[in-house]
């Protein structure tokens, strides 16, 4: 009677093994493209801005940083007081830059004035955030908003 149970057990653990092994691969495949989507929108903006054609500040991607633009925006290296990127000209301060993920919205305000100069750099520093914001999102805001990569890798641990 007892060896029947094992033999009947073993085979359970077996057909169990399968269909472990076939999922196992799916995380990874849906983990990969959003790397992948930075690596190709970092080449093709390297390329675009050697060749000419594209502004450093009209970047969605850092060429410094090799991240996407809001990732790395709070940097001190993003402070640029000669064309006013992420500067405050009345104060002589760099601004604060604060990026909500969830909305998808990039502030930038000085620490001295709390105001957000009216400037055409302030304005190309959130128009390519936020379009940065949107790129590195995209898939994940088409499936779930609330699957951050972050919270992925904490399920699969
Ligand atoms: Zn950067
Ligand atoms: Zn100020």
């Amino acid at each position: 009677m007892m060896t029947h149970t094992t033999a009947a057990d073993a085979r359970h653990c077996a057909t169990d093994l399968a269909p472990d092994l076939s999922t196992a691969s799916a995380p990874n495949d849906s983990v990969q493209p959003a790397d992948r989507r930075l690596a190709t929108t970092l080449a093709a903006e390297d390329l675009a801005e050697w060749e000419g054609g594209l502004s450093p500040h009209d970047r969605i991607t850092c060429r410094l940083h090799r991240r996407w633009a809001y990732q790395c925006i709070s940097s001190p290296r993003h402070i640029i007081a000669v064309t006013g990127h992420r500067w405050c000209d009345d104060c002589a301060t760099g601004l604060t830059v604060l990026v909500d993920e969830l909305t998808r919205r990039v502030e930038l305000t000085c620490p001295c004035c709390h105001q957000t100069p009216n400037t055409r750099a302030t304005e190309q520093i959130i128009r390519t955030c936020e379009a940065s914001l949107h790129a590195a999102h995209r898939r994940v805001s088409s499936t779930r908003r609330t699957s951050w990569p972050t919270e992925k890798f904490g399920q699969t641990a």
